[in-house]
């Protein structure tokens, strides 16, 4: 039976899914993760519904790579699902520049196409690169397909694409890419299920995790998002900072004397939800303390989707609907609580019961502008165009 297997491959961990092709839908078999690659690295592996299946150290050859890693994963599926032929498997791959707008079959043209894009996202694309790799060594007859995070977002328009900067450098690819892609066409596309009138309308979707973004959504594309050029703009993250004035940037090189690799690491692991709290980058953990700095730091962070929330709705020209993903728009009533108080004036009314249950409408009936929990589900999303290119 033919079966997709779907990888995100990051700079120390590799998660993966095991799908079987179907006539609709391709089906979940099981997840799995390897994290710590490089150094302690342990395997661990879920079963469609979630429950624990294993969780193992691995022996340090395959520990150091992520071939050593991706090779034990395997192993570990090819045991569990003898049967499983796999046909295709798709890629996450954070970026996939000017020119890709729709998932793409891995040639070795595209593949040293995706190569030159590594300055633009120095921290993942290489990570991402190596994951396919290893892929293809394991699986040379199968069809390797890469599902970008930015491809949602190449149908901006030129005043959301661009940073007013001489045109010289928008020519080189200095451009507001837009990331979280794969959750926002997951998202688009269940809401054309379920509410296709509101999936024809304005809708912004507002996907909080460990990374956080928003998309304002024109008929189910992205008309703008608070991410940028990296993924570092916008919301305030776990540990990244979020939007910035530029001048800091100067004020850091030349005032404190830091070099690129410190700003990076303050930007994209200090800074955010932790830098803030001094406590954690968790928002479990922030909800849980007491420490005002913690309380300063959700209100921060709920004050920029709060005002992102507007921004977007100004681009859109109008609001139909709000949905929340992401492991805290799923599962924290808090957050959702403290963004939609007190925006009556846009349309917006909680019901506060079904906020509080996590329900997947969360407006009032009174509220103007729906208001919507949806869980993502990228992999399924990379499932579907590896089926699809495979076929
Ligand atoms: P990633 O971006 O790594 O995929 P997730 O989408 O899993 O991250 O989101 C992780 C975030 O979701 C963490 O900050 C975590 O604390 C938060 N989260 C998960 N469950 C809850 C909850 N019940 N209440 C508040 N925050 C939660």
């Amino acid at each position: 039976m033919a079966h997709v297997l779907v990888l995100n491959a990051g700079s120390s961990s590799l998660k993966f899914g095991l799908f079987l092709q179907g006539p609709g839908d391709p089906q979940p078999l099981a997840t799995g993760l390897v994290d710590r690659i490089g150094g302690a690295a342990r395997l661990s592996l879920k079963s469609a519904a979630g429950e624990p299946l294993l969780k193992t150290d691995l022996p340090a050859d395959q520990a150091a790579t992520h071939h050593g890693a991706l090779h034990a994963a395997l192993s570990e599926v090819e045991t569990r699902f003898p049967d499983a032929a796999i046909t295709a498997v798709g890629h996450r791959i954070v970026h996939g520049g000017r020119d890709y707008a729709d998932p793409v079959e891995l040639t070795p043209d595209v593949i040293a196409g995706l190569r030159t894009l590594v300055p633009f996202a120095p921290l993942h694309q290489p990570h991402n690169l190596a994951g396919v790799e290893a892929a293809m060594a394991e699986f040379p007859q199968a069809r390797q397909v890469a599902c970008f995070d930015t491809a949602f977002h190449r149908s901006h328009p030129f005043v959301n694409d661009t940073f007013a900067l001489p045109r010289a450098y928008y020519e080189k690819g200095v451009r507001r890419y837009g990331f979280h892609g794969l959750s926002y066409d997951y998202i688009s596309g269940a809401l054309a299920d379920m509410a296709p009138t509101l999936h024809a309308g304005r809708v912004v979707v507002a996907h909080l995790g460990n990374g956080a973004s928003m998309c304002g959504m024109l008929a189910g594309r992205s008309l703008a998002s608070t991410m940028g050029f990296s993924a570092l703009d916008g919301l305030p993250m776990g540990t990244r900072s979020g939007q910035l004035d530029p001048g800091v940037l100067l004020y850091l090189l030349e005032q404190e004397r830091m070099d690129a690799p410190a700003i990076s690491d303050l930007l994209y692991k200090q800074s955010g939800l932790l830098g803030l709290s001094g406590i954690s980058h968790d928002m479990r953990t922030l909800e849980g303390s007491d420490d005002p700095h913690a309380r300063q730091a959700i209100d921060y962070f709920t004050f920029r989707i709060r005002r992102e929330l507007g921004g977007l709705a100004a681009a859109l020209e109008g609001l139909d609907a709000v949905v929340f993903t992401g492991g805290i728009g799923e599962n924290s009533a808090r957050i959702r609580h403290q963004v939609c108080t007190g925006m009556g004036w846009i349309g917006i009314e909680l019901d506060k019961d079904a906020n509080a249950a996590n329900a997947t409408v969360i407006s009032s009936d009174l509220s103007r502008v729906r208001v919507l929990v949806i869980p993502t589900n990228e992999e399924l999303v990379i499932a579907r165009a590896a089926a699809r290119l495979a076929a």
